[in-house]
């Protein structure tokens, strides 16, 4: 499971608008374009593709006039007069392109797909253009350099570094050549990495397999057998459809006998957007290798006009991290510490399925089915069972009561327009019936929806002319959806990941900053951005929690204590293989980004083969193209950032391990008043001072290893 987090970068490309679309503005009133309406909550009942392009357009131009008057204005500058008026301009723009860019994730279609591309570029060329613009610079330095630096609060003050340090690193301080070849690699990446989540969504969606046999399905559970039933039917076809979206493709590798199925569907898998030929594409039409290729030397050659040595001196330049080596060092030793327990997981593995399951060559197509097994076996519960007990009504109840014992807060449903009707919004009120916050909550996966599950926001908290704006926050997922008349069931899993994502979305919706640069996760470091996510998951393994947010879907029983017992006991079931693969793509991401030659004659999947050779326990068929949907790298913002995941992991479990501290004196684990100190320093913070700053100010000392360690169960 990696739960992405969507905080990605602002993007562009210059381009006149096609006919149609001149056409659609000539017939659009301006005033009536919701994309411009910024009175309160996204009006996406009315929202078309065609109000795009004008509003876009619109917002730009009026970005771009904020900007003359931010470099017209007299040096020394003061805040109020220079970087507020631009802050405004570019947080409508980016309230704006959210909804679009969040509709592109969640609603996906050839009209909008074809708006989102035209102004992607556009919006790439104006935030360069930003990040290069020297009089704009010049503004920001004599903003540090001026007597007035010192009184500005430490919020403005953290804002100006980081201005200072981006646009360094957005090529400001470059000649005039080589800062328009600059911009032409940024925008040529903003493309590529767009065109690399289509290709991965596209070849996703190209895969079908009708399977009509039912004895071919036996193992599968009963809901998906339905659900695949459901969507045959909406094909027009006969029997179970299969797709690789993951609530079909998990169940099939997870429970389906048949071994010669589930290397189809694997091979399936794991080829998607790669030069091997599809169903409706014999010769790949997806390919994304040759993207990966063009991205990488892009990145490098960025990388060099910048003066970096390579891109992952760049990424690193903006995290808490130091340097490349750093990173691997602290991979390695991690990976010494997981590797006998991967080993012992592997071998445990091998001998399950030879001696109970008659598999003597244990392969790829089979490790998640044996897995499942040796869990059953060996614990005695399956997912399956498990999941009766997680409805969605009644995991949204404990979800929100956990937030309301830790931090005092109220969670109720409430109205708001939505993309689509099964789209949920509520909001968070504090002790006094303030509004702190809202999020819509989009749980089911779709067709038009892209894979994973991820944090996005939608308004940011700060102060304005006319108060304290309130913030805003999308947290979407990709679970089954009701089926048969019953409420959702989701897997122990799903809940985690649901956990996850309300974790980031409490660090979007509980900040008490009030400057938008800072607000938030807004300039939170990037390696540090899953502390509070990961955070929340922690309280998935709680019997307090949990037995608040159990039902069970036929009976209404509660988890029986015994079988959370047994999970418990299951927890860190394979945590040395599963920790390894994590290692295995962090290193893969850091070597590629840092002394990998984009331009020598070895490629992408050389080096994961190399990796694989030195860190893995299980090497996968030689088919095998996981750089080809590695999206995280190549289309998200997670470039030499793939490690962010162990490391914020290690500050988010030594946070958490004060809570277990505390939990003797206090009766439990959910304690209030740590509660409030982990919003105060951590959550309250946002990107105001530096990650290790607040997670000291919360834990009264550096972060270590050891929780890590015991939370895995590799003490
Ligand atoms: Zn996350």
């Amino acid at each position: 499971m990696n739960p992405a987090l969507k905080i990605e970068g602002p993007t562009r490309k210059y381009n006149s608008p096609s006919l149609s679309l001149l056409v659609d503005v000539m017939n659009t009133p301006m005033g009536n374009n919701p994309l411009l309406d910024f009175s309160g909550l996204p009006r996406f009942a009315e929202f078309k593709p065609e109000f795009v392009t004008p509003a876009i357009d619109q917002l730009l131009s009026d970005a771009r006039a904020a900007v003359e008057q931010a470099v017209a204005v007299g040096t020394p500058a003061e805040w109020a007069a220079f970087v507020a008026p631009l802050d405004d301009a570019n947080e409508k723009l980016g309230r704006a392109w959210g909804q679009v860019s969040h509709l592109h994730s969640v609603m996906d279609s050839p009209a909008l797909r074809e708006v989102y591309n035209v102004n992607l570029q556009k919006i790439t060329v104006y935030y360069a253009e930003l990040g290069q613009n020297e009089a704009l610079f010049t503004k920001f330095k004599a903003l540090k350099a001026g007597a007035g630096f010192a009184a500005l609060s430490d919020a403005r003050r953290k804002i100006v570094d980081n201005e200072l340090r981006d646009f360094r690193l957005g090529g400001a301080e470059l000649p005039a050549d080589k800062k328009a070849r600059f911009m032409q690699v940024q925008e040529a990446l903003a493309q590529l990495s767009a065109k690399f989540e289509e290709n991965l969504l596209d070849a996703t969606n190209d895969f079908a397999l009708y399977v009509d046999d039912a004895a071919r399905l036996a193992g599968v559970p009963d809901d998906v057998l339905s659900m695949m039933k459901t969507a045959a039917e909406a094909d027009g076809k006969t029997g179970w459809k299969i797709t690789l979206h993951m609530p079909s493709y998990l169940p099939v590798m997870q429970y389906a006998g048949d071994r010669a199925l589930r290397e189809q569907v694997y091979r399936a898998y794991v080829t998607r957007a790669s030069e091997f030929p599809t169903a409706t594409s014999p010769e790949g039409k997806w390919d994304n290798t040759p993207l990966i290729a063009s991205i990488l030397k892009l990145r490098r050659e960025a990388a060099e006009l910048l003066g970096f040595a390579s891109y992952a001196q760049v990424s690193l330049a903006a995290k808490m991290a130091d340097t490349p080596s750093d990173v691997l060092k602290f991979l390695d030793e991690l990976a010494v510490r997981a590797r006998p327990y991967a080993e012992k997981d592997y071998a445990e593995l091998k001998a399950f399925a030879r001696d109970e399951l008659g598999l003597t060559d244990l392969q790829a197509w089979d490790t998640t089915y044996v897995s499942e097994k040796l869990s059953v076996a060996r614990y005695s519960f399956s997912d399956q069972e498990v999941k009766q007990y997680f409805p969605e009504p009644r995991v949204l109840a404990g979800l929100f009561r956990l937030i309301e014992t830790l931090y005092g807060l109220h969670v109720r449903e409430d109205q708001a327009p939505v993309w689509h009707p099964d789209v949920k919004f509520y909001t968070l009120t504090d002790h006094a019936g303030q509004r702190v916050g809202q999020f819509y909550l989009d749980l089911y996966a779709r067709a038009s929806k892209r894979g994973g599950a991820w944090m996005d926001d939608v308004i940011t908290r700060r102060r304005t002319a006319d108060g304290i704006q309130t913030p805003v926050a999308y947290l979407n997922c990709n679970f089954s959806g009701p089926v048969g008349g019953k409420p959702a069931l989701f897997t122990h899993d799903e809940v985690i990941t649901l956990f996850h994502e309300t974790g980031h979305g409490l660090h979007h919706l509980l900040t008490r900053i009030e400057e938008l640069g800072v607000s938030g996760i807004n300039g939170v470091e990037w390696d540090a951005v899953e502390l509070p996510s990961q955070f929340m998951e922690n309280f998935c393994w709680e019997w307090d929690v949990l037995k608040h947010m159990t039902a069970h879907v036929d009976t209404g029983a509660p988890l029986p204590r015994e079988l959370f017992d047994r999970m418990l006991a299951a927890k860190n079931f394979q945590s040395g293989l599963q920790t390894l693969r994590q290692i295995e793509f962090a290193s893969f991401d850091m070597h590629l980004h840092d002394d990998f030659d984009p331009s020598g004659p070895r490629t992408a999947l050389d080096l994961i083969d190399d990796i694989r050779k030195q860190v893995a326990v299980v090497i996968p068929p030689a088919y095998n193209r996981f750089p080809n949907n590695f999206s995280h790298i190549f289309a998200g913002g997670y470039a030499a950032g793939y490690y962010s995941y162990k490391w914020a992991e290690v500050l988010s479990a030594d946070a958490y391990a004060l809570f277990e501290d505390e939990a003797e004196g206090y009766g439990g684990v959910l304690n209030p008043e740590v509660g409030h100190r982990f919003w105060s320093e951590i959550l309250a913070q946002g990107g105001a001072r530096p990650a290790l700053e607040s997670f000291k100010a919360f834990r009264g000392r550096e972060p270590t290893l050891d929780a890590l360690l015991r939370h895995n169960g590799m003490a």
